[in-house]
């Protein structure tokens, strides 16, 4: 376990709420670290619909899933957010009147005064592919992420899938790992055409192999493969001797560690007061798709406008003696000092 990281506020998700939560904290003079579980920003923006077109953001006729992101990035930069991504928070507790606890299953502690719970639909999780009796490999030979690259130097490495994921990582690897075998059940992929292009050169000059087909058993003992049976299209199986698997079959959302938190959910959402969105525990905010409250819409502008609101409560947490004065950023010089504009 590292140190514990202290910090004012702790955002739990960096969804766009999550994002646009940084501004409006950070107005306040309030810092705040995020922690998501994918290894970019953007939540659903960035993983479901990047290149589609959003039409209802105030002001903005048109930008998509990816632009948002870059221009919420760009909008919270004055104020130096810290990321953990990669990373899932697994435990929330409150330790003090308000102070909470939280830990990460990347081993990080973090205490903050207040915490902002913007977890949407929950966190992304890797899809299980349909392999009988892999689940005690799980965490130990078969990993559905790469943390540290240096992991998988000189393994045997079998990649599973077609896609972006699946391709990067198998240029990414190829360079550090003693031999890799890419598996797909198609000879179609997915993936951009350059990683494909890349991935066949190295097909070609024996730098790595390609097999079309689906990985039909495994083999190991305590936790360790030792090989995969693989079943190409054409009825033939071939074992491959193999050290680490990395199937990379998609994403799919679930609530995740939020149900363990000790809060009443409602349909898996947590309810909240629309004054300032926060929950029954006083300092413990929702806000963005994960709450719920009469009349709730499920829209980006909703969650920028919770999050406004939620920032001026968590100010008498983090500042109990400092007393807030409502200011517009057009007209207020402290205010375009933070942003970098005065
Ligand atoms: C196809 C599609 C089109 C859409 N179009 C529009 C539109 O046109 N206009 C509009 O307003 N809305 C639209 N939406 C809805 C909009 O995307 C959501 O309202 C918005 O993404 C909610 O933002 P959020 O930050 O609350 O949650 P999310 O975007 O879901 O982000 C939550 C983040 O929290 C992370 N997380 C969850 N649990 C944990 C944990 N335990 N530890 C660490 N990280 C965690 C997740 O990994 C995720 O990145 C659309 C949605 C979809 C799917």
């Amino acid at each position: 376990m590292s140190d514990t990281i202290k910090t004012d506020v702790v955002i739990i998700g960096a969804g766009p709420i999550g994002l646009f939560a940084v501004f409006e904290l950070g107005l306040l003079d309030i810092k705040a670290h995020l922690v998501d579980i994918l290894d970019k920003v953007g939540g659903q923006c960035a993983e479901l619909y990047p290149e589609k077109p959003i039409y209802d953001i105030p002001a903005v006729p048109i930008i998509t899933g990816h632009g948002l992101t870059e221009a919420l990035m760009q909008q919270i930069k004055p104020f130096g957010p810290s990321f953990h991504l990669g990373e899932m928070v697994t435990t929330l507790e409150k330790i003090g009147d308000p102070l909470f606890r939280i830990t990460t299953d990347g081993g990080k502690v973090f205490e903050a005064r207040s915490v902002v719970i913007a977890a949407g639909g929950g966190s992304f999780q890797p899809k299980r592919p349909p392999i009988s009796g892999i689940e005690p490999y799980e965490g130990k030979s078969v990993h559905y992420a790469v943390r540290k690259m240096d992991a998988f130097r000189d393994k045997r490495l079998l990649i599973v899938g077609g896609g972006d994921s699946a391709l990067d990582w198998t240029l990414n690897l190829q360079p550090i790992a003693k031999r890799l075998t890419l598996v797909h059940r198609r000879d179609d992929f997915r993936g951009a055409p350059d990683s494909v292009n890349k991935m066949r050169a190295l097909v070609a000059s024996g730098g790595m192999d390609l097999r079309i087909g689906q990985v039909a058993s495994l083999e190991g003992g305590g936790g360790q493969l030792t090989a995969a049976n693989i079943k190409g299209n054409d009825g033939a199986t071939a074992r491959v001797e193999i050290d680490a698997m990395l199937p990379f079959f998609g994403l799919t959302m679930k609530l995740g560690p939020v149900a363990d938190w000790g809060l009443a959910l409602e349909d898996e959402l947590i309810p909240v007061d629309t004054a300032a969105f926060e929950t029954s525990q006083p300092g413990l905010f929702a806000i963005g798709d994960i709450n719920t409250y009469p009349g709730k819409l499920k829209l980006i502008l909703s969650g920028f406008h919770e999050g406004a609101l939620m920032a001026q409560k968590a100010h008498r947490y983090v500042f109990p003696d400092k007393k807030l004065t409502f200011q517009y950023t057009t007209s207020s010089s402290s205010l375009q000092k933070k942003l970098g504009v005065a």
